[in-house]
């Protein structure tokens, strides 16, 4: 059998997930199993860097573990994991920290940005992050990295690092990744603005109810510029309608299009619809996401069983590693 690439991908344990996070990561780390060797990792150092309120890293991370699990993440066929459950991480974050020039780091815009979000905590891990970044990349020999355009800077970084890191040692150990895109690089939050986010207070999850989903639908902000029923819309400015491109059928769509636009259709409608297609297309997902919560001893189970078999596998670049360099 011909080995199949390796895609690796992490996020950081920010509790349920929402549409953002399905449609821009999740599906598609879903759908990459096809023909992929998937290894995808909940990142809890990473997120320690942001994270004020440290007691909430255990249930953010089982409530992620379940809505990756229930969008369709196999564990049988997919390495699902979290980070400080692999030791090997924190290793090879030191051992690459040495072949980085410190000056590349600290003017990566994520790092600048950080700074100005978080003055009063510019801890040492916001510096290193794309360098435990790459290692968790490199870690497993991965060719390829599912991530949101605003990662290009760290993914540019981490193939840098393993040039580096190749060219000095003389040995070529480590893999240089490529980046893989998004199909849907930015889904807006309900305020139709900004990007979906839970900072922005903005999002739809995953794991709400039927009746909660109509209601986080109904609050969304349409086109602006359509103040009365009467007066016909733009759909190309209404994320109500951007979303109806995702759950409805194409019919449906051009429907609530044309509909729109002649003002036969008023928001409210064209709302309860999406929320109706919505709550259809989500129904599966969120039927195994009760099934699995109603066992979250099997899921930490899982996560134990990736930690494993993530371990195996980090240990042997690890050997690699440490020979190429010369470690006694
Ligand atoms: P992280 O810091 O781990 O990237 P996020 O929760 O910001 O955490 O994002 C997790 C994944 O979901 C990333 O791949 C990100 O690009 C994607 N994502 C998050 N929000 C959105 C959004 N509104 N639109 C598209 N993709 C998103």
């Amino acid at each position: 059998m011909t080995k199949r690439p390796r895609v690796f991908s992490g996020a950081r344990p920010t509790g349920r997930q929402h549409l953002g996070n399905y449609l821009g990561a999740i599906k598609n780390y879903v759908a990459l199993q096809a023909d992929h060797d998937c290894v995808y990792c909940i990142v809890d150092l990473h997120a320690m860097t942001t994270l004020e309120d440290l007691h909430l890293l255990r249930a953010h991370t089982a409530e992620m573990a379940l809505d990756w699990l229930a969008a369709g993440i196999r564990p049988a066929d997919s390495i699902m994991f979290v980070q400080s459950h692999v030791p090997q991480h924190a290793e090879l974050h030191t051992i690459l920290s040495m072949f980085t020039p410190l000056g590349k780091l600290t003017d990566l815009p994520h790092f600048k940005d950080k700074v100005r979000l978080q003055p009063h905590n510019v801890n040492y891990g916001l510096v290193g992050y794309p360098v435990l970044m790459t290692a968790d990349i490199v870690l497993y020999k991965t060719n390829l990295v599912p991530v949101g355009i605003d990662q290009e800077s760290h993914i540019e970084f981490c193939r840098e690092v393993v040039r580096t890191f190749n060219h000095r040692t003389g040995a070529s150990v480590l893999v240089e990744p490529q980046m893989k895109n998004t199909e849907y690089p930015k889904v807006l939050g309900t305020d139709g603005q900004r990007k979906m986010s839970k900072s922005e207070n903005n999002q739809i999850e995953l794991a709400l109810t039927a009746a909660e989903t109509v209601n986080v639908v109904r609050s969304m902000v349409t086109d602006p510029a359509r103040v009365r029923r009467t007066d016909p819309g733009n759909p190309d400015v209404c994320n109500v309608f951007a979303l109806h491109k995702t759950f409805s059928t194409p019919a449906a769509v051009q429907e609530v299009g044309t509909g729109c636009r002649s003002a036969a259709i008023g928001c409210v409608e064209c709302k309860l619809k999406l929320a109706e297609n919505m709550n259809s297309g989500l129904a599966e997902l969120r039927e195994r996401r009760a099934a699995f919560a109603a066992r979250p001893d099997d899921v930490w189970d899982i996560l134990r069983d990736g930690a494993q078999r993530a371990r195996a596998l980090a240990a042997k670049t690890m050997d690699e590693v440490r020979a190429a360099i010369g470690l006694p």
